[in-house]
């Protein structure tokens, strides 16, 4: 679906960002990961084979953001991807007077700040050659309030009006600008803000799954825990010439929490309600 096709992919060193980049190669994409953390980059990458490259980078930092697109021009000629997906956990919800607001505006720097400086330094070269998707990773935080903190939850909702600010007024350069909004998927962002050292959040995240399943039962329609896979085949299609038409849209990936309730859940309320009727005098 990619064949000859450059893509960055930030925040590609783990969980949703890693699988995008192995399934961007697999379908015939030049690759290149940006992310803070040089081990595991090299190491990913070298497990891709030649068409994939690292670049140290933290999104936060506008001018690491600027090298990441420059090199990957430099070394292979163009770009026609960017996938803005590096991310990091909001504040555990412990109400709004315990909000520490340096933490909120780091949130909002990788979040927000790197959507931006990714849009800002990708759009120059898609519209010299007419054509690009852009496509950011929100969250359904960023659709409905209560499932992650306000830092995150803001932020998220932050990068779906900016992909559609961007969308408008690139669209008319050829580029596309979309995002999808996972729901929770075990990955290691749930330990690494939790405290976890990255790499034991990075290899235990799977284990999750399980506890995942079991608390969105009463959330989810489709009852599996999601998976990166899951939110990198949305990626794909909107990175793919596939989706040719669709610009300014965010995708839920979430199992149906977005769209609402399961429906066995309402039935179970009705049922408690229709007791409630039946019993008055
Ligand atoms: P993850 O922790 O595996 O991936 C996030 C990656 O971003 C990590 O590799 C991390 O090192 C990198 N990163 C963080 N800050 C960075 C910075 N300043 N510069 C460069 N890289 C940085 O977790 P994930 O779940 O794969 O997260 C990927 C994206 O998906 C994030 O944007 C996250 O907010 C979003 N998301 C995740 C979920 C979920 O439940 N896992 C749900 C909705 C949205």
């Amino acid at each position: 679906m990619l064949d000859g096709k450059v893509a960055v992919i930030s925040g590609g060193t783990s969980g949703i960002g890693a699988r995008t980049a192995a399934l961007f190669v697999e379908q015939g994409a030049s690759v290149v990961v940006g992310g803070r953390r040089e081990v595991e980059g090299k190491e990913l990458v070298a497990s891709l084979g030649p068409r994939a490259r690292f670049v140290q980078v933290d999104v936060a930092v506008e001018s690491d953001v600027e090298r990441l697109i420059g090199r990957t021009v430099e070394d292979f000629g163009r770009l026609d991807i960017l996938v803005n997906n590096a991310g990091i956990g909001g504040q555990r919800q412990g109400g709004w007077s315990t909000i520490d607001i340096e933490r909120f505006w780091t949130v909002l720097a990788v979040h927000v700040g790197g959507v931006v400086a990714g849009i800002k330094h990708a759009a120059p070269v898609m519209t010299r050659q007419e054509s690009g998707s852009i496509i950011n990773t929100a969250s359904i935080g960023g659709l409905v309030a209560g499932w992650t903190g306000v830092d995150y939850s803001a932020a998220k909702a932050a990068v779906i009006q900016l992909t559609r600010c961007a969308a408008v007024e690139l669209g008319q350069h050829g580029i596309r600008v979309n995002s999808v909004s996972p729901g929770p998927i075990p990955t290691g962002i749930f330990g690494k803000a939790a405290g976890m050292d990255a790499a034991t959040a990075d290899r235990t995240a799977s284990q999750l799954a399980p506890a995942f399943e079991e608390v969105l039962r009463s959330h989810q329609s489709i009852s599996r825990a999601g998976t990166p896979e899951d939110v990198a085949q949305a990626l794909l299609w909107l990175a793919s010439d596939a989706s040719s038409f669709v610009s300014g849209q965010d995708i839920a990936v979430d199992g149906g929490i977005a769209a609402g309730r399961p429906i066995s859940v309402s039935v179970e309320e009705r049922k408690r309600l229709g007791a409630a009727f039946a019993s008055l005098t």
